[in-house]
């Protein structure tokens, strides 16, 4: 390590620990990375996310460990993936293992055949001939045999690396869904946002997102049970994914809060969309399953925006949250868009 790299390793370490001080985070191991991260500014979404907290006052050892669990825990999908890489290499080892042993016995077939070559000499007698073939024989058919051993462990690893293949495909997927609602997690919308952009600046096309908030959901929580809010949070991002197509991507956010990305898509074009979801999640009415008690409905809150030329992905949903803001400001289940005069309110408040 450089003495560059301690000092600013040092620095790093200094800012977290005064920010888990000034803000009454306790410090954790976590929490230390989680804060260590955000002086290092290399996940701009998660320094973003935290500047607001901050903003808010938010910031309590519950909303450190949300966005520890959200940003940095190592997931079960990480693990799995260790652990088949770990299977990868294990029968790389082994198909080498035995490409080796046939090419000594290929070695050793052909040091027997030279000496063999030696041996025919001109006056050689019929008898010695005849020994000289049956041995050469009796090695050819041990090589033959060395050759089907290797072929069939090519074969079987064949298979095998095709199951392991099907088997990091399957990780992979699952390492970009959220394990509760099964709709893409935040990791993938962070870099699903990115590209989005990107694309959208390469291409000239439009790109809007909006993101959706459920309201007084912690009432509902705490009047229903997490498990019942757990459900809700399923129909939620059920709907949500039933109501897009094609390139659009919803995922969720954070707790309760979801998102769109919506290439291709003006801000007219998004709004009318958020609205269609907005009344399809507030037309549903909630059951509880064991029971079919009657829960009432949910509602939520939305705020879109599109992307403009001076936007970075940052900027574009940090938009789109100021218009969910003013959306709950201005009574909860409603899509309120960036070219709203209630923005400008919000802002300006
Ligand atoms: P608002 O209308 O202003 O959005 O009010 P709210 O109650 O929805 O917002 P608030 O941010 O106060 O509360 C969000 C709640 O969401 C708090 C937390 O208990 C709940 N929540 C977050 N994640 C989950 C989860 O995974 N499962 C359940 N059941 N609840 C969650
Ligand atoms: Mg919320
Ligand atoms: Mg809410």
């Amino acid at each position: 390590m450089s003495s560059n790299e301690y000092q600013r390793a040092n620095k790093y370490a200094g800012s977290a620990i005064d920010m888990m001080r000034q803000h009454h985070v306790p410090p954790y191991p976590q929490f230390f990375e989680l804060l260590y991260t955000y002086a290092s500014g290399v996940n701009p979404h998660l320094n973003s996310r935290i500047d607001l907290l901050l903003q808010n006052d938010d910031g309590t050892t519950d909303v450190a460990e949300r966005l520890y669990q959200e940003f940095l825990k190592t997931s079960d999908v990480e693990e799995r993936l260790n652990h088949l890489s770990e299977k990868v290499f294990s029968k790389i080892d082994s198909v080498r293992g035995a490409v080796k042993k046939a090419m000594s016995s290929a070695e050793s077939y052909s040091g027997k055949l030279v000496e063999a070559n030696e041996h025919l000499t001109d006056e050689i007698d019929p008898n010695a001939l005849r020994a000289l073939t049956a041995q050469l024989l009796e090695e050819t058919k041990v090589m033959q045999s060395n050759n089907r051993v290797l072929e069939e462990r090519l074969q079987s690893s064949k298979t095998d690396i095709a199951a392991l293949q099907r088997d990091l495909d399957a990780v992979r997927r699952e390492s970009q869904l959220d394990p509760l609602t099964k709709i893409y997690n935040r990791k993938f919308f962070d870099r699903s946002i990115d590209k989005a952009v990107a694309d959208a600046v390469d291409t000239g096309k439009p790109v809007s997102i909006f993101l959706l908030d459920i309201d007084y959901f912690k009432r509902f929580n705490d009047t229903f049970g997490h498990q019942t809010g757990d459900q809700v949070l399923r129909l939620v991002a059920l709907t949500l994914k039933s109501m897009i197509k094609g390139l659009d991507i919803a995922a969720r956010y954070g707790g309760e809060e979801f998102a769109a990305i919506l290439p291709n898509t003006s801000l007219k074009g998004a709004t009318a969309l958020a609205e269609m979801v907005r009344k399809a999640i507030q037309s549903k009415e909630l059951l509880r399953r064991s029971t079919n008690e009657k829960l009432g409905r949910v509602t939520a809150s939305f705020g879109v925006a599109e992307f403009s030329p001076s936007d970075n992905a940052v900027s574009l949903i940090e938009r789109a949250d100021l218009c969910l803001y003013a959306a709950k400001r201005n009574g909860r289940n409603q899509v309120i868009d960036e070219k709203s005069d209630l923005v400008a309110d919000t802002r300006a408040a």
